[in-house]
């Protein structure tokens, strides 16, 4: 309970903070939202709800969305930690260049072999810092990831050929980003092209509410050339700037917790998952839990192929030693023990089969009162 505040205590107990806030004003302790709590009054507050702070509540321990944000509630400590790039746009505008290409701009020769083994996502390391991109372009892994609860990406990154403009897709990503609530960060490409127009793009966005700081506005430009690994430092520039906007942080000394990126069955390794730290370090050898499946992480490769045995936040990373695959959205949560992991992950299988089943009766029944 050290460093609680009233928001925390709200979210732990399923209050309105202003509840909470009005109570203690009752009881003669004024207090504000961020501040935090002494151990006094958190008493007061348990005893008032009629919950004795000695007894250790069972927890539920299958219920992953809990656990992760009791992990991320318990902020005490918070360090720095890496944007969470996605890159969008509308077909042919260049994600896929503009991807490879900065991907191998921070790519020393030696480790040239590594980078063959795609984990889903990789880090950019420039002027020691690093950026993370999420390496599936698309829109359909962006919305299928939110759609089950993922929100991994911190800042996007829309690209708009210069030669061709603001094409559905492009809006569609705007869309998205708004939805998600994720800053946008314009990269006009192709502007190595003889009929780019990047002005006419800046035009065209300024519909959308993407108003260049030059003219006014608060979002950042950036002309680039994928192809050509044009201004793409400047780029990272920009992406970094936005980070220190958003002061993005975690605390690196909790648990390991985050994303699944993606998964799958491997002849020789068994189920192979890619993860995104989010919380907390991971550890070789950490008993885990992942979605409905479980284990311990047996071998780490960061994003170059490398052994690793700790990963940050907002690290990539590829695991073995789950019993199962599990799905990409999936969270994963460190335990302190095995068994517990096995516990956990044994009954949520459970309770998936059981949902699916429950779901498959209820598709039954209206197919059959729909063909009736
Ligand atoms: P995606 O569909 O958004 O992933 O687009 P791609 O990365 O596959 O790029 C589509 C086409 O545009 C390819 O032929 C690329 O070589 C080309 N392209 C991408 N970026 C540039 C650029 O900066 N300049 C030029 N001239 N061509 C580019
Ligand atoms: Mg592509």
């Amino acid at each position: 309970t050290e460093g609680m505040n009233v928001q925390d205590i709200a979210k732990l107990i399923h209050r309105e903070p202003a509840e909470i806030i009005k109570k203690l004003f009752m009881m003669g302790v004024m207090v504000n939202q961020n501040q935090s709590l002494d151990k006094d009054t958190i008493e007061l507050l348990a005893v008032d709800y009629g919950i004795k702070p000695e007894e250790k509540v069972e927890e539920d321990i299958s219920d992953l969305d809990k656990y992760f944000e009791k992990e991320a509630a318990n902020t005490s400590y918070q360090e720095n930690r890496s944007p969470v790039v996605t890159i969008m746009g509308h077909v042919d505008h260049g994600k896929t260049t503009l991807l490879d290409k900065l991907r191998h701009t921070s790519v020393t020769e030696g480790e040239a072999g590594g980078i063959t083994q795609a984990i889903g996502a990789y880090q950019v390391h420039t002027n020691n810092r690093s950026i993370t991109f999420l390496d599936t372009p698309g829109h359909a892994a962006f919305t299928d990831m939110r759609a089950r609860g993922a929100d991994v990406t911190d800042i996007i990154v829309l690209v708009v050929a210069a030669d061709d403009g603001v094409m559905p897709q492009t809006v569609e990503a705007i869309n998205h980003a708004k939805a998600a609530k994720a800053p946008i960060i314009v990269a006009v490409n192709k502007v190595d092209k003889p009929n780019a127009n990047p002005n006419h793009v800046m035009e065209q966005l300024t519909q959308y509410g993407l108003i260049p700081e030059d003219w006014g506005g608060d979002t950042i430009f950036v002309q680039i050339s994928a192809k050509f690994g044009k201004n793409l430092d400047e780029l990272l520039e920009m992406i970094l700037l936005e980070a220190d906007v958003l002061e993005l942080k975690a605390n690196p000394k909790q648990k390991g917790a985050g994303t699944v990126i993606e998964a799958r069955l491997d002849k020789g390794k068994g189920a192979v998952a890619s993860l995104l730290v989010q919380q907390g370090t991971l550890r070789t050898g950490d008993p885990i839990v992942v979605g409905n499946t479980f284990g311990r992480v047996r071998v780490m490769t960061n994003d170059r192929g490398r052994r690793i045995k700790a990963a940050k936040p907002s690290m990539p990373v590829e695991i073995t030693g789950l019993n199962d695959v599990p799905e990409s959205a999936d969270k994963f949560i460190v335990f302190d023990d095995e068994k517990t992991a096995r516990a956990a992950g044994e009954e949520r299988a459970q309770q998936a089969v059981l949902k699916q089943r429950q779901q498959t009766k209820h598709v039954t029944l209206d197919n059959l009162f729909e063909t009736m």
